[in-house]
C-alpha cells in the first residue's frame, strides 16, 4: 500500500461528484485526499440547478453531500473550469487519479424547421433560468406570450409547465431565482400545451408529477378523452405496469372534468409530433401531425405520422426530449451517447478500446441523463470500487511535498480566484439568511460576484 494518501481529482461536484467521494472515504483500506472541481461557485450540480424550486424536499439531499465536503479529507474548489482553467495535463502531477462528474450539460434538438427562432429553446435553458444559474441569467424568456409548446412528457417537462402553470403566490415561498419570480409576475402565458408523441401509457412522467396538475390554484389539467383510447399493445402495458396505470386514470379523471373554470389551461397532449415551429423572426405557432402507434417485430411501439395536421397558436416553445453531455475538453467523447466512453467507470480510450489508467467517469456523464439523483450513488459506488481496484497497478504521480502550494499555483497562474467549502458555506448562510424575512428556504445569488459583493458589504 502507498506511503502518501492516493490524491484523487473530481470534476464537478453534482451528486455523482458527491456520491464517488463518499464512498471513496467510507473506505479504510486505502488513505485518500479528494479534492472536486466545479465551474460553478456553488455545489451540488442540478440539485441546485435543475430540480425545481418547489420541490425542496427533493434539494434537502443536498445536507448528505455537505457531510462529505466537511470531512477534512475532502475540498471543494468552486468557479474552476476544467478545460481552460485545469487540464488534464497539468493536474496529472499533482492528482493520481481522476474522476469526471461532469452530467449532462446540453440538450438534444428537434430537428424540424423553426427550432432557431427567437422563442424557441430547450427546457434545459428555461430551467437554468428559472433556478438561477449563472450562465442563464440573461436568458429573459418572453412571458407575454398567450400559448406555450413544450415538448416531451418527462418529468422535466412537468416541471417546466408546472412553473409557467403557477401563480406568483404558488411560488412565492420557494428558492425560485428572484429575476424568474418578477418575470412570472408578470407572464401573460395562459395556455400551455404539453405535446407527447407517443400515447398516455408510453409517458415518461411518475404519478406524483402529473397529480399536482390537478391541484392547481388557478390552471386546470385539460385531457382530451379521446387521445386517451389505448391501442392493444398499451392496454397491455397499462395492466402490468403500475406507474402507467396510475398514469393514465389519473389523466381519465382530468378529462372527465372537461375545460374547468381557472384562467389558465394545461393541455396535455398525446399521439402528436411537432413538425414546424412556425414563425418570422419569431415563434408565431406550431404545428403538430397526430401519430398513430404501429407495434414492430422486436416489440417496440413507433409513432406514425398520420398526415393529419393541427397548428396551435403559441408564441414559446420549450423542448423536453433529453438532455445531452457535451464533450469534456482532453477526454474522449461518445457523440451519440453524449457520454465519456467507458466500461462500469472506468474511461477507455477510443483507438485501443483499453482503459485510461487512472481515468474514470461517474453520474450523466458515465451513463446519460437518466434515473433519479438516487441512481448515481450506486453508479458512482461502482465506478470506486474499479478505482480502488485499480491502485496498486497505477503509476502514482510523482507528488511531492510541495503539491499544495503547486495546486494554489497553478490555480493563481490560470487567474482563478476559487471558492472553497467554507466561503461557498458562508455564501449558503447568507441565502438562507435573506430567505428568512419572505418565508423562503434562500433567496438564490446568481454569480460569484453578487455572492461576493453581500459577504464583503456583511462584513464591513
Ligand atoms: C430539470 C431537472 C430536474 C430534475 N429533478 C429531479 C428530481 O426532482 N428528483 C431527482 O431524483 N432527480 C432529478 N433530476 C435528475 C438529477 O438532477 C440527476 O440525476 C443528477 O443531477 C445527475 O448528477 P451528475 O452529478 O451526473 O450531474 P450534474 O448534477 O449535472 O452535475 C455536474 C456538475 O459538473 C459541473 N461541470 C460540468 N462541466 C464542468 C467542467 N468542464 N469543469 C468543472 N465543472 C464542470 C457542473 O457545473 C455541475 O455542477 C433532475 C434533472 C433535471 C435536468
Amino acid at each position: 500500500m502507498p506511503e502518501r494518501s492516493v490524491r484523487i481529482a473530481i470534476i464537478g461536484a453534482g451528486p455523482s461528484a458527491f456520491y464517488a467521494a463518499a464512498a471513496l472515504i467510507a473506505q479504510d483500506d486505502v488513505a485518500v485526499r479528494v479534492d472536486l472541481f466545479d465551474r460553478l461557485p456553488a455545489p451540488y450540480g442540478l440539485v441546485r440547478y435543475g430540480v425545481a424550486p418547489d420541490h425542496q424536499r427533493i434539494k434537502s439531499v443536498a445536507a448528505l453531500y455537505e457531510k462529505t465536503a466537511s470531512d477534512p479529507r475532502v475540498r471543494f474548489f468552486g468557479c474552476v473550469e476544467f478545460g481552460k482553467d485545469v487540464t488534464i495535463d497539468s493536474l496529472r502531477p499533482l492528482y493520481d487519479m481522476v474522476v469526471f462528474a461532469t452530467g449532462a450539460q446540453s440538450d438534444r434538438s428537434l430537428g424540424i424547421p423553426g427550432e432557431d427562432l427567437s422563442g424557441s429553446m430547450s427546457a434545459t435553458e428555461f430551467v437554468a433560468w428559472y433556478n438561477g444559474h449563472p450562465d442563464y441569467k440573461d436568458l429573459n424568456p418572453d412571458l407575454s406570450v398567450e400559448g406555450v409548446a413544450v415538448i416531451g412528457v418527462g418529468n422535466v417537462a412537468m416541471d417546466v409547465a408546472r412553473i409557467l402553470a403557477k401563480t406568483p403566490d404558488e411560488l412565492k415561498e420557494t428558492d425560485i431565482a428572484d429575476h424568474a419570480l418578477e418575470a412570472l409576475k408578470h407572464s401573460k402565458v395562459r395556455n400551455i400545451y404539453v405535446l407527447g408523441r407517443r400515447g398516455p401509457a408510453q409517458a415518461k412522467f411518475t404519478n406524483p408529477e402529473i397529480k399536482e396538475f390537478g391541484k392547481l390554484n388557478t390552471a386546470d389539467p385539460v385531457v382530451l378523452e379521446g387521445e386517451l383510447e389505448l391501442d392493444p399493445h398499451s392496454a397491455v402495458t397499462v395492466e402490468q405496469n403500475r406507474m402507467a396505470r396510475q398514469n393514465v386514470e389519473i389523466l381519465r379523471e382530468y378529462a372527465a372534468r372537461g375545460h374547468g373554470t381557472k384562467t389558465r389551461k394545461v393541455h396535455f397532449r398525446f399521439l402528436v409530433s411537432p413538425t414546424e415551429i412556425l414563425g418570422d423572426g419569431k415563434v408565431s405557432g406550431i404545428k403538430i401531425e397526430r401519430n398513430k402507434l404501429v407495434s414492430t417485430d422486436d416489440g417496440y411501439l413507433n409513432a406514425n405520422g398520420t398526415g393529419e395536421f393541427e397548428e396551435l397558436n403559441v408564441g414559446m416553445v420549450l423542448r423536453s426530449v433529453g438532455y445531452k453531455g457535451l464533450q469534456v475538453p482532453g477526454m474522449p467523447y461518445d457523440a451519440r451517447k453524449g457520454t465519456i466512453p467507458n466500461d462500469h467507470g472506468r474511461i477507455l480510450n477510443p483507438t485501443t478500446g483499453n482503459p485510461i489508467p487512472g481515468a474514470y467517469v461517474v453520474g450523466w456523464a458515465k451513463r446519460g441523463p437518466t434515473g433519479v439523483i438516487g441512481t448515481n450513488k450506486k453508479d458512482a459506488e461502482e465506478t470506486v470500487a474499479l478505482l480502488l481496484e485499480d491502485i496498486p497497478h497505477i503509476r502514482r504521480a510523482g507528488v511531492d511535498a510541495k503539491v499544495e502550494q503547486k495546486l494554489e499555483e497553478l490555480l493563481e497562474g490560470a487567474g482563478c480566484k476559487y471558492v472553497s467549502f467554507d466561503e461557498w458555506q458562508s455564501f449558503n448562510a447568507l441565502e438562507i439568511e435573506r430567505g428568512k424575512s419572505q418565508n423562503r428556504p434562500r433567496v438564490k445569488f446568481i454569480d460569484i460576484e453578487e455572492m461576493r459583493a453581500a459577504q464583503s458589504e456583511r462584513e464591513a
